[in-house]
């Protein structure tokens, strides 16, 4: 079966997309504090596909050895795992992305992963400010502004539109 990737820096807001997306409430393990997700959850959607959770990158409060180690699995999976079919990825609309952030752009560009660049916590800002906050992340992940999706799971926005474009992945097939 196809897998998704959901993957973000640590309190980006993806297990609450998660639940979102899956339509359900909490079943995501809801983090209480940042980074405390750190194993990889695996949901099984609709028997059509893996929705796997890699565990949050960028959290200062784990040991280096444990950063590594998720560093580690983020790179393998994204760029070997056979049966991936596309990635979401996580950025906050409202920060830079951050050197784990482009570490992971690296990933994604050199092994030609499908991607959708998800931008979470729109609420937080401005409408007029949107457009100039897309332009500067994309313009320094170096990823085309077409893969772009604007989200807030507080205003339930983007949530049917990151369904559909996880189930265009899903129709072009995995990467094997
Ligand atoms: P994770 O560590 O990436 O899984 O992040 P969480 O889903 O636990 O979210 C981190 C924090 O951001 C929580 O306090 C969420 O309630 C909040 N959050 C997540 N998504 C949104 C959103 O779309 N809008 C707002 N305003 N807050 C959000």
């Amino acid at each position: 079966m196809p897998e998704i990737a959901f993957v973000g820096r640590s309190n980006v807001g993806k297990s609450s997309l998660i639940n979102a997306v899956l339509a359900r409430r909490s079943i995501a393990h809801r983090s209480k504090w940042p980074g405390k997700t750190r194993m990889c959850n695996i949901y099984r959607v609709e028997s059509a596909y893996y929705l796997v959770d890699l565990p949050g990158y960028g959290f200062a409060r784990v040991s280096k050895k444990e950063r590594i180690g998720f560093r580690k699995l983020i790179r393998e999976y994204l760029t070997s795992r056979r049966t991936l079919a596309g990635a979401v990825w996580l950025l906050d609309i409202r920060r830079e992305p951050s050197p784990d952030d482009l570490e992971v752009a690296e990933y994604i560009i050199s092994a030609s992963v499908p991607v959708i660049v998800t931008m979470t916590k729109a609420d937080k800002i401005a409408k007029g400010d949107r457009n100039r906050r897309i332009q500067s992340i994309v313009e320094s992940l170096g990823v085309p502004q077409d893969q772009c999706l604007i989200t807030s799971v507080t205003k339930k926005e983007g949530i049917q539109e990151l369904r559909d474009s996880i189930h265009e992945f899903l129709a072009e097939g995995a990467r094997t």
